[in-house]
């Protein structure tokens, strides 16, 4: 990318420079869906979109486009602060229910089955597959029967297989697993846009957005380059998204056979099935010990362990571009601070 910024294929411009109408263009969006395609073994009824607005941006266009007439309700899985967040304006366009609410449980858990209470006549269901914040992964795809299913990818697709043909959408913000931020990937059946608002803005249709090829405007040309290259480095160091998983399952599993090998210092916040393998949240006895742990990390080269200021503690993510030594080395600091502090 660094090398591309300057001159993109020895053009003399940056890939910043060329046109998003040009051949050059045209060829990063295609190896960028190529590899999603391949990847994700996406079929050719879903359409690939690289969008605007971050992963927040899907949380009303989703509502905007299903839930246009006829008070149309939609279902929602909530096991954290994401889902949570994609609720807060549905009431704009129709109605949310909550299908199932990890706040009693102070989002440790992800549904079984059985725990779900679906709306027969939803026009969708929206679940988060993975919760950034808690670190609460689901290991299977809720069921939905024939109410489409969407799902907030943003922070562990590419992380394991996901099968897309069990969903009626998924998206994902760029900027954890895909790239840079700046474009949102969404993953639409293509037969879900016939029943979608005709007469929603343009910018906001999915509709619309799949006719003009995500090319409506200037789409964000850096960010999509970003994703052809991470998806090709991807696919010639992986392979296959089975193997990825068991790069990432390494990883986490170092760093929760840490925390539960420390007599309970270390804390984790998810429950044993709900562990999510890209986000481990967990603290220590004491917020102060938390500070002194994020400081001293940081003077050891281990940075951002810092939870999120709506959970607090201390959260290691394990993202597809953190190398297997970086988990030892915090493996191997989480150690010698216990012997220090305990
Ligand atoms: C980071 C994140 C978001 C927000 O992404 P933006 O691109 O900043 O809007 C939404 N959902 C999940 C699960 C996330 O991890």
């Amino acid at each position: 990318m660094r090398a591309s910024l300057l001159d993109y294929q020895g053009l003399g411009r940056g890939v910043a420079e060329i046109s998003h109408r040009s051949a050059p263009f045209e060829a990063i969006q295609r190896e960028a869906e190529a590899n999603l395609r391949a990847l994700l073994d996406i079929p050719d009824d879903y359409a690939v979109l690289f969008l605007h607005g971050g992963a927040r941006m899907q949380f009303p266009m989703i509502p905007m486009n299903f839930l246009w007439s006829n008070g149309g309700v939609g279902d929602y899985i909530v096991t954290g602060h994401w889902g949570k967040a994609a609720i807060t304006e549905v009431d704009r366009f129709g109605v949310a229910r909550l299908a199932y609410d990890g706040a009693k449980t102070g989002y440790r858990a992800v549904p079984s089955q059985g725990e779900l209470k679906l709306t027969s006549n939803a026009r969708y269901v929206h679940y988060t597959s993975n919760e950034t914040i808690e670190g609460v992964e689901f290991q299977r795809v809720p069921d939905t029967g024939s109410v489409p299913l969407i799902c907030d990818a943003s922070s562990n697709i590419l992380s394991r297989p996901l099968d897309v043909r069990r969903h009626g959408i998924i998206y994902a913000g760029a900027q954890k697993n895909l790239g840079i931020a700046g474009v949102t990937v969404v993953i639409i059946k293509r037969s879900l846009l016939d029943r979608m608002d005709p007469d929603v803005p343009q910018m906001l249709s999915y509709r619309a957005q799949v006719k003009a090829d995500s090319r409506l405007n200037t789409p964000s040309v850096m960010a999509i380059y970003s994703v052809a290259l991470t998806t090709r480095w991807i696919r010639e160091t992986f392979g296959v998204l089975t193997e990825v998983e068991a790069f990432n399952r390494k990883k986490a599993a170092l760093v929760y056979q840490a925390i539960d090998d420390s007599d309970g210092f270390y804390r984790g916040h998810a429950e044993g099935g709900a562990r999510s393998r890209m986000n481990v949240a967990f603290m220590t006895p004491s917020p102060s010990l938390d500070e002194l742990f994020v400081a001293e990390a940081e003077d050891s080269g281990l940075v951002a362990l810092k939870g999120h200021r709506s959970l607090g503690g201390l959260r290691a993510s394990l993202y597809n571009a953190l190398p297997l030594g970086a988990a030892e080395a915090l493996v191997g600091f989480m150690a010698d601070f216990q012997k220090r502090y305990a």
